[in-house]
């Protein structure tokens, strides 16, 4: 099997051992779920039920606005309490539909018959994974009826499956492969039939060698290896990273500023296929997904099935809680997810993870001024003078700034992590584009 990278990346160690192998375990139905309007890139969701109203489970409560936007629906059966801000992953205040938990699970406990999907229209399919509100499962949430949906001018000859799981600590798409490789594989075959492509090739980095048996041995030796290509890739961060993936898995570079469909490509993670096919054979809406719970400081970490709308705080309840205070709790992966300052945030579709750490693990120090070591110049994936943007926006050189190409970052953090003075370069670089977001927006 050939191994196959790309050009910059680092190796952080990978920790996976906390909640590697463990299999799925499901967190109990919480008594009040905060499910958010916005969950995924776009609009934020219009609801379409009011305090007081009863909800089924898997019941539609906020509907798309506009092509950019993803349905919402209800993850438990029960009473609209309330319609009101709580904090989430992406802001302090998000409107939720908050719900509390009564009556029979009718969705959940029903197994519709799985129909035929090789006789469903490519169309209905499509309309099918939008009224489920899918989206992008690996962290960035965009709405995947949009994203199989290319313009003409843009034919795709390749769908790429990303079973990268490249950051640290995260092992939930493992586990997913290794637990349900028939169902990924025939995800795999209902998403290419959505983009009319005959290749698919699905990129699973070298670590995790059960996945990739496992998945072989679904594969076979028949027809249908010979249209979905397995490929083992080197263990290097960020991996999973799109354009890198392709570059990988292709050997095709995506422009500065283009997207996978330029180099006619589309990328769907593990979790998102496994989705797919749930709301194409089953007609089920996204309301619930697996996460791994993770860190030094977890009782019990693991790879878990969450019902969307859990605050962490119900998810630590049930398996036992942490060691010690939490002096960090992060969204996702460590390398790009998110700080928390709440346990009261609540899992969203985007959320792969949610990672404890301790007083031991957290540097505090404050940083230091550059010492041009250019240790982030060699790790970029993207080529990009991370020290100079960094300098650029710390000194207000907005001209410097544009001409050192700050948007082809793909906030991967590589070059933070590598930094001798601590400085937080990604944080430079995210403000830079909001400088010079709000520059253009203001001529
Ligand atoms: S500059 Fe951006 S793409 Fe390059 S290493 Fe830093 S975060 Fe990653
Ligand atoms: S790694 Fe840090 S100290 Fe070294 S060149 Fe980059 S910004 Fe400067």
């Amino acid at each position: 099997m050939l191994l196959r990278g790309f050009k910059g990346g680092i190796h952080p160690p990978e920790n996976k051992k906390f909640s590697g192998g463990k299999e799925f375990s499901y967190i109990s139905v919480p008594h009040t779920c905060f499910i958010p309007l916005q969950q995924h890139l776009g609009k934020p969701a219009k609801p379409v039920v009011e305090e007081g109203q009863s909800v089924e489970e898997g019941q539609l409560i906020a509907e798309a606005d506009g092509v950019i936007s993803a349905n919402v629906h209800s993850s438990i059966p029960g009473k609209v309490v309330g319609i009101r801000l709580h904090p989430t992953v992406y802001s302090p205040q998000t409107q939720c539909v908050i719900i509390e938990t009564e009556g029979a699970f009718s969705t959940s406990s029903k197994s519709n018959p799985e129909e035929n999907w090789e006789s469903l229209l490519r169309e209905e399919m499509r309309s099918r994974i939008k009224d489920a509100g899918i989206v992008g499962l690996g962290g960035a949430a965009f709405p995947t009826a949009v994203k199989l949906s290319p313009p003409p001018n843009k034919p795709i000859d390749t769908l790429i499956v990303n079973g990268a799981e490249c950051e640290p600590y995260l092992t939930v798409d493992d586990m997913l492969m290794r637990s349900f490789p028939g169902e990924i594989i025939e995800g795999i075959r209902i998403t290419m039939k959505v983009l009319g492509v005959d290749k698919a090739i699905i990129g699973i980095e070298k670590n995790k060698p059960e996945a990739i048996r496992t998945l072989q041995k679904s594969l076979g030796k028949n027809e249908l290896s010979r249209k979905i290509e397995l490929v083992a890739l080197k263990t290097k961060y960020p991996q999973g990273a799109e354009k890198q993936l392709i570059k990988a898995l292709l050997g095709r570079e995506v422009p500065t500023g283009g997207l996978p469909m330029d180099v006619k490509a589309v990328v769907q993670n593990v979790g998102t296929v496994f989705a797919i096919r749930e709301a194409i054979l089953l007609k089920k809406p996204l309301y619930e997904r697996y996460i791994t719970v993770s860190g030094p400081i977890v009782k019990k970490p693991g790879n878990y099935k969450v019902r969307l709308g859990t605050r962490i705080s119900d998810i630590l309840d049930e398996i036992g809680g942490l060691t010690e205070e939490p002096a960090k709790v992060i969204m996702g992966g460590p390398m790009c997810g998110i700080a928390l300052d709440s346990l009261e945030i609540p899992v969203v579709k985007g959320t792969s993870g949610i990672l404890f750490f301790g007083k031991k693990e957290v540097y505090n120090d404050a940083y230091l001024p550059c010492i041009r070591c250019g240790r982030c110049v060699s790790v970029c994936p993207a080529g990009l003078l991370p020290c100079d943007i960094s300098v650029a926006v710390e000194r207000g050189m907005n001209d410097a700034l544009e001409a050192l190409k700050p948007f082809d970052c793909i906030m991967c953090g590589s070059c933070t992590y590598v930094c001798p003075s601590r400085r937080p370069i990604s944080h430079f670089i995210k403000l830079g584009q909001q400088r010079l977001k709000s520059k253009s927006a203001v001529k």
